[in-house]
């Protein structure tokens, strides 16, 4: 019998009716063959009301505690979908992590995963099972211990079981009906792609796309996982929404095929620091050691007068999500504070926002950086920090033009027309 996963998220289990409206299709699946592995998120609005009352209880709390917390919201809709199953007279159970066992590190709020034995559940199937819904985000320790895989993490889950029973396919059912070239919430002529390259996906993910978590990408390119993204609340069939998928089937071909964003960036800027081989390593070490995520880095090399004499000074410009800043902060003034490295002053710039163009296109197309930046300048945005790499451009921006330069942009390489 041929295997489905089916992944539902927060919007689409937030309450009892969307719960009954997944529920039927994951029924007509059954009834056309299929075996189904469901994972669920928690409702919508449940996993940031979790963090809440941890992050309200203590500022430094027990991270293992943080994710006994967080992983509840989805044994709540694994039940209930389970439920509702049942109700429509389709053999199913639920599955918490542990009892899968879903194992993975134990690195707590953002674990991985290590593996997903088929035992278990291909025993229910043999006993007549036909749907095992599985709580996505979650899974235990070699310690015990009630893990999570970060934010948007059952999209992992749903590919890592894709991948571990060999599933015809991985379906994303969402709020949106596929991947767009851009979010559709913010740019009203974003346009839905009907196949988006692995490589793509990765970066438009990894620079704020928020449709994919990173990871679940990443898992699909390397196991081969046929990935789809759709709506759930449309009727769907087997040509509906996006299909992520190799580069080589690919019709588009096109410099840049999506804009992505990142609402919540800072940019720190570390003035006058001596300029001597290791300093990179004397500034980063300790913001790696205190868990800051450095993200785009810029170095300006200049000189200052010092008593009397010149020497070689740089200033040091890097990015980290602004929930990140204080942290950073703390490390840079220790290390200032033991003599490990020695600024004048530290400027923090919180209201920030990346936006980035990607494309596997650029590879063979010059002249997009030029483009990019000639369609900001157009409105009058400036660019404070710039990054490349083969297949994406990234822009620091203030955060108030946020919006409007994605729409610039989308414009600009006339992401609403199909090739
Ligand atoms: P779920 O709760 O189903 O996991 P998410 O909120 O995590 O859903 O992801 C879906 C959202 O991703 C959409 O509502 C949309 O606003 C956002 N999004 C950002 N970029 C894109 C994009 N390029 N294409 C489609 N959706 C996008
Ligand atoms: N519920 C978790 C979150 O909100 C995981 C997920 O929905 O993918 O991040
Ligand atoms: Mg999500």
């Amino acid at each position: 019998m041929s295997l489905l996963v089916m992944k539902f998220g927060g919007t689409s289990v937030a309450d009892l009716d969307r719960i009954r409206n997944a529920a039927e299709k994951v029924r007509r699946e059954v009834m056309r063959g299929h075996e189904v592995i469901v994972i669920v998120s928690a409702m919508s609005g449940k996993t940031n009301e979790l963090v809440g009352w941890v992050e309200a209880t203590s500022h430094l709390y027990d991270a293992r505690e943080y994710d006994a917390v967080v992983a509840s919201g989805e044994n709540v809709t694994a039940g209930l979908m389970a439920l509702t199953l049942q109700q429509m007279d389709v053999p199913a159970r639920s599955w918490q992590g542990w009892q899968v066992p879903i194992q993975t590190t134990s690195a707590h709020s953002s674990a991985r995963f290590i593996d997903i034995p088929r035992a278990n559940l291909d025993a229910k199937f043999a006993e007549g099972f036909r749907v095992a819904v599985v709580a996505g985000f979650q899974g235990v320790s070699a310690e015990g211990r009630i893990t999570t895989l970060g934010r948007g993490g059952s999209d992992t889950t749903a590919v890592a079981f894709a991948a571990a029973f060999g599933a015809q396919r991985c379906d994303i059912y969402t709020d949106v009906d596929g991947v767009y070239t851009t979010d559709p919430r913010i740019c009203a002529k974003a346009r839905r792609l009907d196949t988006i390259a692995f490589e793509e996906m990765l970066e438009l993910a990894s620079l704020g796309a928020k449709v994919l978590q990173t990871r679940s990408v990443e898992l699909a390119m390397r196991y081969k996982v046929r990935l789809r993204v759709l709506s759930s609340f449309e009727d769907t069939d087997d040509r509906s929404g996006t299909l992520v998928c190799d580069e080589e089937d690919i019709m588009e071909s096109r410099a840049v095929s999506g804009v992505a964003y990142s609402r919540d960036e800072a940019k720190l800027t570390l003035v006058s620091v001596e300029d001597r081989p290791g300093i990179a390593a004397a500034i980063f070490g300790p913001l790696a050691g205190a868990g800051v995520n450095v993200d785009m880095i810029v170095q300006n090399i200049s000189e200052k007068d010092y008593e009397g004499h010149t020497v070689a000074v740089t200033d040091m410009t890097f990015s980290c999500p602004v929930n990140q800043v204080a942290r950073a902060r703390k490390a840079l003034e220790d290390a200032q504070a033991s003599g490990v490295i020695a600024y004048d002053d530290l400027v923090v710039d919180t209201e920030v926002a990346k936006v980035s163009v990607v494309g596997i296109g650029m590879r063979s197309h010059a002249g997009v950086a030029a483009q990019m930046f000639s369609a900001l300048a157009a409105e009058n945005i400036n660019i404070k920090v710039i990054t490349t790499s083969e297949i994406k451009i990234s822009v620091l921006i203030d955060r108030k033009y946020m919006e409007l330069a994605v729409q610039a942009l989308h414009d600009a390489f006339e992401l609403d027309k199909a090739t």
